[in-house]
């Protein structure tokens, strides 16, 4: 209905087509984009992004060896080249241009630029050598042009890594396939060179409460169980807490994982003395990073758990302490956004745009995990973007939102080349797109990312 009431409209003139800006090229920008292109037809929409190459966190922060999860590429390109839709990077709000002035030039601004800083463990030793959090290192070996120059010290045997979710069994696969594996991946060649040389043996996987509070998924856990010349091994007394009555009582997902968990603790590891060790361990919270100038040990408080229902359950720390020998930390407890311009209505103490179900202002919108925070996987973000390009289809039926004409990216571009921005378009970034494959089909591998913001942008001029 509303697809007939737009095409109408705006083909007859009354109703001008609706300029929406979209910031942020991630899997949240694309989705809302899809879904405005199908059902607003013949709106003109903008996805501008702060790199010269697009895709987020599909591109830098999904792991080297899933490849089948970047497949949404494919989606999120045909969408970029509809009709009606334009992709322009290199331009950050926030520095290139500000909210005001997008709004200005746009009905409808989308903000989509995702959670991009880190949390922090705010412990004594947090600031030594070699505590280098999981975001920084997703993003050494994925290519992001910040992190491309990490000094991260492998030559040590054991690994500590604080957390438990999806990122941590990510970076705790990473450091422990064999290079072999990865080498066909589109893993940046640096990485995989220094990963090559790696020393080390163990890594730790740290989590607060217990067995089934983790928060990794069976997936995940399964590729760890099966991983070549690694073994997983576990603390039985972990598992001494567990009823088993009530695992058949969990949903089916947590039931699943759970049963895996238990089967695994059962069978124990006979492994080979030889093969590399993966040690998820719970009811541990961490205290202190104790070393000279670098990590030598890490010390954790033990925590026991309180609660009836075990999805509520919370750690409570004990008077008990475990001190674990180690040469390296990673924290990898979650992400948060943060305020890309100050007129935007934002939380601080979350990390959060404040919104109502993605709605921000009369024409100033949210989605993706700017919106909702940094949970969920790809299709938990596209069915959030779906349903905010919903909501702003209906508020364009309803409110005056196209009264005022709006210029679009004639305006905009007027503004940046003022500024003497380098706009990458489209087909700029097919460009850069076409390069790394071609490097990267020199060594057997799907692209060779280029990780210098310089670079692309010559590439694209
Ligand atoms: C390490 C990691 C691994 C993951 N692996 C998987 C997986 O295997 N499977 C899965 O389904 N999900 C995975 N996820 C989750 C998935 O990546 C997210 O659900 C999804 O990327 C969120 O999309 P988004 O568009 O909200 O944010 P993002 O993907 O972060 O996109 C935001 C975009 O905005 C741009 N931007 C930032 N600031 C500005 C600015 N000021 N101006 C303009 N543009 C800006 C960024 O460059 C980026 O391109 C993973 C997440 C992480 C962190």
């Amino acid at each position: 209905m509303l697809k007939t009431i737009a095409k109408r409209c705006f083909s007859c003139g009354k109703l001008k087509a609706p300029k929406v800006c979209i910031v942020g090229a991630g899997p949240a920008g694309f989705y809302a984009a899809q879904h405005l292109h199908k059902k607003l037809v013949g709106a003109e929409i903008y996805i501008i992004e702060s790199l010269p190459v697009p895709f987020g966190l599909v591109r830098f922060g999904v792991a080297p060896d899933h490849p089948e999860v970047k497949n949404v590429i494919h989606t999120f390109t045909k969408t970029a080249e509809a009709p009606n839709v334009k992709f322009h990077g290199n331009i950050a709000l926030g520095q290139n241009v500000s909210l005001d002035e997008l709004r200005r030039c746009y009905n409808i601004v989308l903000l989509t630029y995702g959670a991009e800083e880190n949390r922090q463990l705010n412990i004594p030793g947090e600031t030594l050598g070699n505590v280098i959090t999981a975001k920084k290192i997703v993003g050494w070996y994925n290519g992001v042009p910040s992190d491309r120059n990490l000094q991260i010290d492998l030559s040590g045997d054991t690994v500590a890594i604080i957390g438990q979710g999806n990122v941590a069994v990510d970076v705790a696969r990473m450091l422990l396939s064999p290079p072999d594996q990865l080498k066909n991946t589109d893993i940046t060649e640096y990485s995989l060179s220094h990963l090559s040389q790696s020393k080390v043996q163990t890594v730790h996987l740290i989590g607060r409460r217990g067995p089934l509070q983790a928060a990794y998924t069976i997936k995940e856990l399964r590729e760890m169980l099966k991983l070549k010349n690694c073994r997983t091994v576990w603390r039985k007394d972990d598992f001494q807490a567990i009823p088993r009555d009530i695992v058949d009582t969990l949903p089916r997902p947590k039931k699943r994982i759970t049963e895996l968990m238990l089967e695994s603790v059962e069978t124990g590891s006979n492994g080979d003395p030889s093969e590399k060790v993966f040690n998820p361990m719970f009811l541990r919270s961490p205290l202190e990073v104790l070393g000279k100038s670098t990590v030598e040990k890490l010390v954790l408080c033990k925590n026991r758990l309180t609660g009836q229902d075990y999805t509520k359950q919370v750690a409570v720390a004990t008077d008990s302490t475990e001190i674990l020998d180690c040469s390296m930390v990673i924290p990898s407890i979650g992400y948060h956004s943060k305020q890309a311009d100050p007129n935007i209505p934002f939380d601080a103490n979350i990390g959060r745009v404040n919104n109502a179900r993605g709605k921000i202002d009369t024409g100033l919108y949210t989605s993706g995990w700017l919106a909702t925070g940094p949970v969920g996987v790809i299709l938990f973000t596209m069915s959030n973007a779906f349903g905010v390009a919903e909501l702003i289809i209906e508020d364009i039926a309803k409110e005056n939102i196209l009264q005022e004409p709006k210029a679009g990216f004639e305006e905009l571009k007027t503004i940046l080349d003022a500024r003497h921005i380098q706009i990458v378009e489209w087909e700029d970034w097919k460009k850069i797109d076409e390069y790394e494959v071609k490097q990267g089909a020199q060594v057997g591998k799907p692209r060779e990312k280029v990780v210098d913001i310089q670079q692309m942008l010559e590439i694209a001029a």
